[in-house]
């Protein structure tokens, strides 16, 4: 393991931050695994999982065992981990704008394709090399105005040409699901069976451009705009959301590091026997069926579905009662399908959405993630 520093532009003059690196495997070998963990600051479980996995790839790399490169950022966000709001941390979002950490990642494409029209062959593995080129040149000369900014582009910069890219998230509550591109759904599939993924979320274009799309969506959309041209999908990326908040522990957090070992053993990156993959134990859903759960009027949330529980269109996922009143409505499923989150706080006010269940049919259209 070869540890690096990067250092990120200063909050203020003296107030530097930095970025730590962890590389196995050898420079420029492939496949390249990209994973970071934490860019939302305070999701402990993905760290979790990052430190479990730097371990079992130590002993894996004294073992000669690491085919191609891996990257790992253990801590991807020394910002997001520096804030706290009355004793509370805010790892999601920029205190200094509000904007959320794993959005407004640039987008390329129009610059990307301008300048790759012209050098694209007929044979695949030029054009994924002329395509990862063009994407870091675009990508360098992304002006940063802020040091959140420069954080983005830093973690871009590593990730932007790799072959697999892991974004390691969690949510409020929730069981273990997935987010990833449509044409990386078959390729992912293995690495949701062996973590066990209750859901797995695919979407073209989510909206507010996050992480994994700023790396898999150039591969999509460049080959839909040159049909005649061989350009497969050079980059599978995903988020993986590993439950919620307080779910950090070794117990989980080891076998999660070992599922993606396993996959990694099992597209080549690191030499060992072939693992079996494990029944799925969901199919892929859009994530434009993912569908809330509302509360019909402000109150205490009591839940009577838990996370990881199917529930049918209709049926009530908590009662909301109003604590001066006593009055309770009901928070209906509005889709069939498995409820992977809900909220934290016991409260809500009228309209939130207080949990989120995986439908298997299109019903939403824009921005599809929450804020
Ligand atoms: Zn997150």
């Amino acid at each position: 393991m070869r540890t690096e520093q990067i250092r990120l532009s200063p909050l203020a003059p003296g107030a530097n931050l930095s970025l730590t690196i962890h590389r196995f495997g050898t420079a420029g070998a492939r496949p390249r695994v990209y994973v970071q963990a934490a860019l939302h600051a305070d999701e402990i479980p993905g760290m979790i999982v990052a430190h479990h996995l730097r371990e079992q790839l130590l002993a894996l790399e004294a073992e000669g065992r690491i085919e191609g490169e891996i990257v790992l950022v253990p801590s991807a966000n020394p910002i997001g981990l520096a804030q706290k709001v009355l004793g509370e941390p805010v790892g999601r979002f920029d205190l200094s704008n509000g904007m959320n950490f794993n959005r407004g990642y640039p987008n390329v494409i129009a610059e990307a394709t301008a300048r790759v029209e012209a050098l694209l062959t007929g044979e695949a593995d030029t054009n994924v090399r002329v395509i990862r080129d063009a994407l870091l040149i675009e990508l360098s000369e992304w002006k940063t105005a802020s040091a959140a900014e420069v954080l983005k582009k830093t973690l871009l910069e590593l990730a932007i040409d790799a072959d697999y890219v892991f974004d390691l998230h969690c949510d409020s509550e929730a069981v273990m699901h997935l987010y990833t591109h449509p044409l990386s759904s078959d390729e992912l599939a293995p690495l949701a069976a062996f973590l066990g993924a209750k859901a797995v979320l695919v979407a073209d274009v989510s909206g507010d451009d996050p992480f994994d799309e700023a790396c898999s969506r150039p591969w999509a959309e460049l080959a839909g705009r040159f049909p005649d041209r061989p350009i497969p999908m050079a980059c599978h990326a995903t988020t993986l959301e590993f439950r919620g908040e307080m779910d950090v522990s070794d117990e989980l957090a080891r076998p999660d590091a070992a599922a993606l070992i396993s996959f990694l053993i099992l597209r080549g990156v690191i030499a060992g026997a072939v693992p079996v993959v494990p029944p799925a134990q969901c199919a892929p859903t859009p994530l434009a069926g993912s569908e809330p759960v509302i509360a019909p009027a402000s109150g205490m949330v009591i839940f009577r579905k838990n996370v990881g529980d199917t529930v049918k269109a209709g049926e009530v996922v908590a009662d909301i009662v109003d604590p001066l009143t006593g009055n309770a409505l009901q928070a209906h499923s509005a889709a069939d399908g498995i409820m992977f989150a809900r909220i934290l706080l016991r409260f809500a006010s009228e309209g939130q959405r207080i949990a989120k269940v995986a439908g298997t049919t299109v019903t939403r259209t824009g921005k599809l993630l929450g804020a």
